[in-house]
């Protein structure tokens, strides 16, 4: 009880900042842009039931249409074929959506090149300044890229030869799921996966890895540069679409002040 109250009281006070780690929803969120034969998903819109008109006098309403992979969006370990037999959306425990986060910054890297993956050793770099990455939390992943996210074409940054987006190397993402406490990964990117990962031995290591081993993906995350490496607290809350392979997500930090 007063552990709560503590909280509330920081939070009003400003103790602990509250920080939105969601992109703005709409008709111009990025989606994913997958090459022909595969399918792709829509795009997040609304369609308008009534603004105060004869349709419904006193009220405003709409339906909404979107892919589950659609913004800032949960991954669940049934999205990938090696999670198959895992979690759906609506199966992710409620106690799994507030968890501790670890922030690794790679922006600088990642202006210089974007098709930079993060290795071991950069992790392993990491925990050696900041300790080890938490039980049972995030590594969220600082790429910058969340600059580039009113923009499609900048956002997917792809060429002749596909997209360039920064991602996760194939050893480092198996390491993630086998060896590290963590639940997943973040990220700011349209995947969790780098833009060229579709030519990676596996195809799409961070999620064959990740969602093989029962972990999550959150991704198109804003605002990690607000937050310090460690000691956020990640409050993800992804919709129980029952059998959904992920879902739009708010997704919020707590952060001490
Ligand atoms: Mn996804």
């Amino acid at each position: 009880m007063a552990l709560l109250q503590d909280l509330i009281r920081s939070i009003a006070d400003g103790m602990v900042e509250v920080i939105d780690l969601t992109a703005p929803l709409s008709e111009k969120t990025p989606i994913i842009q997958l090459p022909a034969p595969f399918a792709n998903t829509r795009r997040f819109e609304l369609t308008q039931i009534s603004r105060y008109d004869e349709r419904g006098p006193a009220w405003y309403w709409n339906d909404i249409s979107t892919g589950e992979h659609v913004g800032t969006h949960f991954d669940a370990p049934i999205h990938w074929v090696t999670g198959r037999e895992g979690k759906d959306v609506s199966q992710v425990p409620a106690r799994q959506l507030i968890a501790p986060a670890a922030v690794i910054d790679k922006s600088q890297e990642c202006s210089a090149n974007p098709d930079f993956l993060l290795q071991v050793s950069d992790v392993e770099v990491w925990e050696r300044e900041h300790g080890p990455l938490p039980e049972g939390g995030w590594l969220l992943y600082r790429t910058g890229w969340d600059a580039r996210a009113d923009d499609q074409r900048r956002f997917l940054n792809a060429d002749d030869t596909g997209p360039h987006t920064p991602g996760i190397s194939v050893e480092c993402a198996k390491w993630l799921a086998a060896e590290a406490p963590v639940i997943g990964v973040g990220v700011e990117t349209v995947g969790t996966d780098a833009g060229k990962a579709h030519s990676f031995d596996p195809a799409f290591p961070c999620h064959a890895f990740l969602l093989g081993a029962g972990k999550y993906g959150l991704t198109q995350l804003a605002n990690l540069a607000s937050l310090p490496p460690t000691g956020a607290v990640v409050i993800a809350g992804p919709l129980p679409i029952t059998r959904g392979s992920g879902s739009p997500a708010r997704v919020l930090a707590l952060v001490e002040r």
